[in-house]
């Protein structure tokens, strides 16, 4: 799962990268309205952190243009104003939560992990197929009660398959989802990472659609 920040204090933005990181999302940066309102329309990204106040574009109007453009990922607005008027015009222009500056980061990771949860259509924190369980809170997941050791890597493999259980995922969407813009989008090295994941999960969990794509199974496999 992808996640945009739109953020001009580059401090700021890179402490909520490594949060998001750290949470086990991939993440891309803009520093300005102009270039993230360009990530956001070009990209594909599960959800998007935008601060208000930035150089080139505001946040209110990158907002609107990709509610305008039909984008509809989950946005999370920073703003360091504590003003009903910024929070209407927030959600007005199709906000979906704020937060507000300063924070912990704790409350922004949780935050959009409820964002795309709830976007995905899942009710509650916990992403369930059978006896395998991912907190999406935490990345941390466990099988029939056993904790499971994942890298990073295979979490977020793990994460973007268990939200959209039951329906085939080609290879193109999960790449996007799981690469950054500029790192090589290797399918054989995906397939490498679907192979270890199976190992830890059972094999059957996943299944291969030749041409297709992988199809994560919603309860436990027969
Ligand atoms: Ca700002």
């Amino acid at each position: 799962m992808k996640i945009l920040i739109v953020e001009d204090d580059r401090d700021l933005a890179a402490q909520i990268a490594t949060a998001l990181g750290q949470a086990g999302y991939t993440v891309e940066t803009a520093h300005d309205g102009v270039a993230g309102e360009y990530l956001g329309a070009t990209e594909t990204i599960g959800a998007a952190v935008l601060d208000l106040g930035l150089p080139g574009m505001d946040g209110i109007e990158v907002l609107k243009r990709w509610r305008g453009a039909g984008l509809a990922f989950p946005v999370l607005i920073l703003t360091a104003r504590d003003a009903w008027s910024d929070k209407v015009a927030g959600f007005r222009a199709g906000a979906d939560d704020f937060v507000l500056k300063p924070f912990r980061m704790e409350e922004v990771t949780l935050r959009l992990a409820t964002l795309i949860r709830r976007a995905a259509g899942h009710a509650t924190v916990e992403l369930v197929a059978g006896g395998l369980v991912l907190d999406t809170a935490t990345g941390l997941a466990t099988l029939d009660g056993m904790p499971l050791r994942l890298t990073a890597f295979e979490g977020r493999l793990l994460r973007y398959l268990m939200l959209h259980k039951g329906r085939v995922v080609s290879r193109t969407e999960l790449s996007e989802h799981m690469y950054d813009r500029d790192s090589d989008r290797d399918f054989r090295s995906m397939e490498v990472v679907i192979g270890r994941l199976r190992k830890k999960i059972g094999e059957a969990r996943v299944e291969t659609r030749r041409g297709e794509g992988y199809r994560f199974m919603p309860g436990d496999p027969a």
